[in-house]
């Protein structure tokens, strides 16, 4: 069974959107993974098609009615179905390489993309909604981290990376930040590629490319040292 996906938005024309080309564009026309947009506004049950409201207690904006987000949702997803069901939200869990991993590894997955302030707090927890964060920044709506998401998820789907063999070396896979990359030419602007990478000795540049991803990692993350975050469990 392949990776099926079930968006519910009030913007359904933003998907596939970036994910309509290249490896998960051509992943999606083979059929190795599905995506269907839902609009939620279809669920809202008064004749101006109401989806949102005031905020309980006062203040700016506007909160997404947990009434007719459960119509979108138990459509999407009736009584049987195994995805998980996420609620993209700058206050869920960062999303990590390792749950990109099992997330690709099941059967799918029901996303829903918050807009204004976002979601009545009553259907996150009547719907058991596993809040997912794409990074501490606020963007205008959920479809774009639902764009991320499914993008991190897609290329890692059987099939779908040509060369899966560098998908095992990446950086976050062993932990660790990846080494810096060449190519041709072998001189660019005065800056000629390390030597060792063109000596053809196998271990040594095992034994360089690992040094610098140790190196970079230790300069720039810090904490994915110490942490479990990363490990594949
Ligand atoms: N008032 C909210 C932000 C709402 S932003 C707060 O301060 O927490 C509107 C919607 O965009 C959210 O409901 C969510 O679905 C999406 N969103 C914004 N930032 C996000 C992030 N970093 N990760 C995932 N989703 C995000």
């Amino acid at each position: 069974m392949s990776f099926s996906a079930s968006v519910l938005t009030l913007y359904p024309e933003m998907f596939p959107g970036a994910l309509g080309v290249s490896l998960a564009g051509r992943a999606l026309e083979a059929g190795t993974w599905s995506l269907e947009a839902i609009q939620i506004r279809d669920f809202a049950t008064d004749k101006h098609r109401t989806v949102d409201d005031t905020p309980a207690g006062g203040g700016a904006g506007m909160v997404m009615r947990a009434d007719v987000l459960a119509k979108a949702i138990d459509h999407a997803s009736p009584p049987g179905d195994e995805r998980p069901r996420l609620l993209m939200s700058p206050r869920g869990r960062p999303l990590t390489q390792a749950r990109v991993r099992e997330l690709a590894a099941g059967p799918g997955a029901v996303i829903l993309c918050g807009r204004f302030e976002g979601v009545d707090q009553r259907l996150i927890e009547a719907r058991g909604l596993e809040e997912v964060s794409i990074g501490d920044f606020i963007l205008s709506g959920g479809e774009p981290a639902a764009l991320v998401l499914l993008d991190a998820v897609v290329r890692l789907l059987p099939g779908v990376m040509g060369n899966a063999v560098s998908g095992d070396e990446e950086s976050f896979e062993n932990g660790l930040l990846e080494h810096p990359h060449y190519t041709r030419p072998q001189e660019f602007e005065g800056r000629p590629i390390p030597e060792v990478l063109t000596s053809g000795n196998h271990k040594k540049i095992a034994e360089w490319r690992r040094a610098e991803a140790e190196r970079l990692t230790r300069e720039r993350r810090p904490d994915l040292l110490e942490s479990e975050w990363f490990s594949k469990g």
